[in-house]
């Protein structure tokens, strides 16, 4: 098995370990790549969008061509995860923050985004949240984004406060939250659950 984690910015090396973790608790055979140009998505079985700063990944993943090979992973099938600032960039409605940067977005969940949803005064947090499939969570918060609204298809998995944190559309997964930050591989062994399928 081959997952890609986009590696033009953010949080990249810590889901690059956080799978490599859950692929062994999983004993499946695999590599994980950092990717930083085309071509080597679309020969993956999943992709994984880190947290970071979405204006700036949208922009190196349009401009290195990337995105199509992403949106055309998860056509086929493949499941595609995004945290944080990846599920700003997976979702199909963007706030007047993403409209005002021009930030292009992937368009494969049916959901709408709203950037640094939990604001200045709480800009980062952790908190225990129940996860449909995966149980009881500690999620760790970073300027985070929040869903507000989703479309019939997508499953919500978990919510806090007044927002949706945690969705899943077919093979998409989002998470207003970053797994990669805590020793727990669950999401990851999740989402290679999936990949498995
Ligand atoms: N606030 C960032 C953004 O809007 C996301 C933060 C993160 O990924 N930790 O792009």
């Amino acid at each position: 098995m081959r997952i890609a984690v986009i590696g033009v910015q953010g949080a990249v090396e810590e889901h690059v370990v956080a799978t490599k973790k859950a692929m062994q608790k999983l004993g499946i055979d695999g590599e994980v790549l950092a990717v930083r140009r085309k071509g080597i998505v679309s020969k993956s079985d999943g992709v994984i969008i880190p947290g970071g700063e979405s204006t700036t990944i949208s922009r190196l993943m349009f401009r290195d061509s990337i995105a199509s090979e992403i949106i055309e992973l998860a056509e086929e099938g493949k499941p595609v995860m995004g945290t944080c600032a990846g599920l700003i960039l997976l979702s199909k409605h963007g706030d007047e923050q993403v409209e005002k940067t021009k930030t292009k977005l992937l368009g494969l969940l049916d959901v709408w985004i709203k950037r640094n949803a939990f604001g200045r005064q709480r800009e980062s947090f952790q908190v225990k949240l129940n996860v449909k499939y995966v149980g009881e969570f500690e999620a760790v918060f970073i300027r985070a984004p929040a869903i507000t609204k989703v479309g019939e298809d997508v499953e919500v998995l978990a919510t806090f406060e007044d927002y949706i944190v945690a969705v899943k559309q077919d093979n998409v997964l989002g998470l207003a939250f970053h797994p990669e930050l805590t020793e727990d591989t669950r999401v990851h062994e999740f989402f290679l659950k999936m990949a498995l399928d």
